[in-house]
């Protein structure tokens, strides 16, 4: 159960990196707070680069700190921007390495805030975990290991004798036999 106390305390930190933001490309600022298993809490902010691709999100700045310094569980986050933009798919993915069960807090500016699981922001996703069978990457009873990554990656092969060949219109499609109702 998410305590109100230690959310605001979470967003708080994260507003406060958000001072920290480099942003003079786009001029939008984010702060994000990601709290370890542990109770430490460490920050990140956006910061971009003249060359635009290059630029890196709050989340990932917030996470690749804490792996850093030797953290690897982690429950909680706060993202905190103007209007309270979504985490995009790419710092999705990136938390999901770590914690598939990760709290994701987003807000804005004012301190309204909304709480979200990452499972549900990125559902179905791609993981060392696969299985067509049920659900597809990261479900928990899929294959593990490399012998599945190679598996994953063979999908546009020659399909071995019934194995069934991946369909023209790609993973979706692929993923909708394993769709749990
Ligand atoms: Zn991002």
């Amino acid at each position: 159960m998410v305590k109100k106390g230690e959310v605001e305390e979470l967003i708080s930190k994260a507003l406060a990196a958000r001072e920290r933001a480099y942003a003079p490309y786009s001029g939008f600022a984010v702060g994000a707070a990601l709290l370890t298993s542990s109770g430490k809490i460490y920050e990140g902010c956006n910061i971009e680069n003249v060359s635009h691709s290059l630029a890196i999100c709050a989340e990932r700045v917030a996470l690749f700190r804490a792996v850093a310094a030797g953290e690897r569980q982690f429950s909680r986050i706060a993202i905190v921007s103007e209007g309270g933009a979504m985490p995009c798919g790419a710092c999705r993915q990136v938390l999901a390495e770590f914690s598939g069960g990760l709290e994701v807090i987003v807000a804005d500016t004012e301190g309204a805030w909304r709480l979200f699981t990452l499972e549900e922001l990125l559902p179905k996703r791609f993981g060392a975990k696969i299985g067509l069978g049920e659900g597809c990457g990261g479900d928990e009873r899929g294959r593990e290991g490399k012998g599945a990554y190679k598996e994953y990656l063979a999908l546009d092969d020659e399909p071995e004798e019934g194995k069934g060949r991946a369909p023209a219109s790609g993973p979706g499609e692929t993923c909708r036999g394993g769709e749990r109702s």
